[in-house]
């Protein structure tokens, strides 16, 4: 409190530019990680501002942890899909390359994409009012997908071909108890193999759902997963 903080590079033009503040409006920070900070702008010019702390509050954010795992989607697909998870209040973001990926990332490749991801989530937590900022892994392998899912109560499996249980339906029973963590799996544009489908069945705590009778696009079913789960189990309730 009464601290002062300078703040340059995106940050600046994002105050300055984007939500058009000026020298004595107030404004929120926050640190991704639990805590926000009310402060008012003590000065600002093209390259910097610097603001006053105010006060702090630790906040939370309602309902169970809910990581996406997502299959690598062709070109900037993924981008679009940070964005969206994160607004809708995704905890984790797991991109993997499965079997039908198409995109085949050389470890650079992989890292300037994660680096991509994880400004986009940034940008996107702060335009949302996101408390917690949510990690975006380094593309991994569906083994990797495999022994993260682990901890999780729920594994959702969103499967085009699942004919048997609604995501409505399967959240609904959750309700009484809800998961801690939950584990929401999208193929990518080519579906999951017929062997990853089997070895995705065979983990413990798994429900494979469907999302309707139509095909939809991996972008369209993996925020359509995350808004069923905010409005069944999530903190749209
Ligand atoms: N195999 C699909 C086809 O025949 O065109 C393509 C897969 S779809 C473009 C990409 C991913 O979105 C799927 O792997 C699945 O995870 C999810 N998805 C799409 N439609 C779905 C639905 N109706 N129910 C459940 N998941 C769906």
């Amino acid at each position: 409190q009464g601290e002062r903080r300078e703040l340059a590079g995106d940050d600046a033009h994002y105050i300055r530019s984007v939500l058009r503040l000026k020298a004595g409006d107030p404004l929120l920070l926050f640190d991704g990680a639990g805590l926000e900070f009310a402060a008012r702008i003590e000065r600002i010019d093209p390259k910097k501002a610097v603001v006053e702390v105010l006060n702090r509050t630790a906040r939370t954010e309602a309902g169970p942890r809910i990581s996406l795992a997502q299959a690598l989607p062709k070109g900037v697909t993924m981008d679009a899909i940070v964005r969206k998870a994160v607004e809708v209040g995704v905890s984790h973001i797991l991109p993997f390359v499965s079997l039908r990926s198409v995109p085949r990332l050389s470890p650079s490749a992989a890292a300037a994409k994660a680096d991509r991801w994880r400004k986009i989530a940034l940008e996107a937590a702060r335009q949302s009012g996101r408390i917690f900022l949510p990690s975006v892994e380094q593309p991994g392998s569906f083994q990797d997908v495999l022994d993260a899912s682990a901890p999780a109560d729920l594994k959702l499996i969103f499967w085009e071909e699942e004919s048997r249980s609604g995501a409505r339906e399967v959240l609904s029973l959750w309700r009484a108890k809800p998961p801690s963590a939950c584990f929401v799996l999208i193929g990518p544009e080519g579906g999951f193999a017929p062997e990853e489908g089997e070895r995705l069945r065979a983990l413990p705590f798994v429900t494979a759902v469907s999302l309707g009778p139509r095909i939809l696009r991996a972008d369209t079913a993996a925020i359509a997963a995350l808004t069923l789960w905010q409005a069944a189990l999530g903190d749209w309730c």
